[in-house]
């Protein structure tokens, strides 16, 4: 049984929760590899609609292992919530979650010092942070004064909370910010701690040892690669790696033991917050792909800002990823376009023209997208069930994203039930 990777091919939210709930039907242990709870993935299993923020949605599927690996930054009362609805729900947690001992902590300070940071930037300057504290929690582990889920099996742990909220405070003040309770910071960690201890485990040994014994692991990314920290629209990023690298360093599986990697990419594009985003529409296309895709963000309600499919990004994506099989989600919502568009190469004032994604993204400032235009199919996709019953003109679009992307198609969604997921290779 194969170990896969699956990311984000764009800016997030390409509907990665419900491929992964797809593949999770063929896999044994499912690890989330990155990010915070600022991530939210949709799932809707037998007619029931799920948002995980944490938790990898193998969850949702009886029997499966679940792991927080070492990569996600975690914040325990975000996890301690999500658990407790799960259980409201009937789903048994107990046995079949784990988080890594290695795994980084979002503390409350974290989230006070990300929410007053960006309240001081002007608004040309502010990242569109979620104010989680995924950041400084990112921050603090570079820095190597974070906090990670096996202190707090440590008799030192709550001093460290103590002298942690108080170096904060000093912060939060400076800035005219609201302080915290340090004895309440002391005691609702402490609570914390007694809650998660018997999830906490060694996931490194556990994510090999499972791989030893011929199990078969999917490695679940959050946001997509242009949020990438390292390879993303910087600043205009979140502070982790998303990409395929970032699987293994963030759940301890070496690159020698992945089989494929499966990169889920929307057949339009969408970003939420700030930041370059070439194909944006800003007109009535952009708000009816909005509206038929509801594009508001799972976990914010921030609505998404919507465009062309990019195929500079697809490519740079395929590349950066190394990605083998497509999922291309959402095809559905493009069903009333008359024509559609595609973005084949940036084209500045000068002439120059890009078919990679620069680096220096100010030059997009002064770039045009390049748009090839096809005929839409003008007909309801998503009750079709075979890929071969798909309007000719659907395939013809799909089949030319592939062509501009490379790689090869696995999965296409055309709808947000389990149902709605025609299968053509994985
Ligand atoms: P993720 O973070 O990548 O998992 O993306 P989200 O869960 O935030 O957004 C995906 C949204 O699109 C969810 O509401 C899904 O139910 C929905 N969705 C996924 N695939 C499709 C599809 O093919 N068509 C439509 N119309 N909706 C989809």
């Amino acid at each position: 049984m194969p170990n896969t990777i699956l990311v984000g091919a764009q800016w997030g939210d390409e509907g990665k929760g419900k491929v992964i709930d797809v593949l999770t039907a063929q896999s044994d242990v499912i690890v989330r590899f990155q990010g915070g709870s600022n991530a939210g993935h949709t799932v809707i299993a037998d007619g029931k609609k799920y948002v995980l923020h944490l938790i990898p949605s193998g969850i949702l599927h009886a029997g499966k292992q679940c792991v927080i690996g070492n990569g996600v930054v975690m914040d325990p009362f975000d996890l301690i919530t999500e658990i407790g609805i799960l259980r409201a729900e009937g789903i048994e947690i107990d046995g079949r979650l784990l988080i890594s001992d290695r795994t980084h902590m979002v503390m409350r300070w974290h989230r006070a010092l990300d929410a007053a940071d960006e309240a001081r930037r002007c608004e040309k300057t502010k990242i569109g942070t979620t104010g989680r504290g995924i950041g400084p929690a990112y921050g603090a582990k570079m820095g190597r004064t974070g906090l990670r889920v096996g202190d707090m099996l440590s008799p030192h742990f709550l001093d460290a909370v103590r002298g942690q909220s108080d170096a904060a405070n000093e912060i939060l003040a400076s800035w005219g910010a609201p302080v915290l309770d340090v004895d309440e910071m002391v005691k609702v960690y402490r609570q914390a701690a007694e809650t998660l201890k018997p999830y906490i485990a060694d996931t490194v040994a556990y994510i090999n040892e499972a791989d030893r014994k011929g199990k078969s692991i999917l490695l679940e990314g959050a946001q997509g690669t242009m949020l990438d920290i390292d390879f993303g629209t910087y600043p205009f990023v979140t502070s982790s790696n998303p990409t395929s690298g970032g699987a293994c360093t963030g759940s301890g599986l070496s690159p020698r033991r992945i089989d494929r990697v499966v990169g889920v990419i929307k057949c339009y594009t969408t970003r939420v917050g700030s930041g370059p985003f070439p194909t944006e529409l800003k007109d009535e296309t952009g708000e009816h792909l909005r509206q038929k895709g509801g594009e508001f963000g799972a976990t914010t309600g921030r609505p998404r800002r919507c465009g062309w499919f990019d195929a500079v990004v697809g490519r740079y994506s395929a590349m950066v990823n190394g990605v083998d099989f497509w999922a291309m989600t959402k095809l559905d919502v493009l069903d009333e376009q008359p024509v559609i568009k595609i973005c084949t190469a940036y084209l500045r004032d000068d002439g120059v023209r890009y078919e990679s994604f620069p680096a220096d993204t100010s030059v997009l400032d002064r770039c045009v997208p390049v748009y090839e235009e096809m005929p839409g199919w003008m007909q309801p996709t998503s009750k079709i069930t075979r890929y071969e019953d798909l309007p000719l003109k659907a395939r013809v679009y799909v089949e030319r994203l592939v062509e501009l992307i490379g790689g090869r198609l696995g999965i296409l969604s055309v709808g947000p039930a389990r149902e709605t997921t025609l299968r053509t290779g994985l």
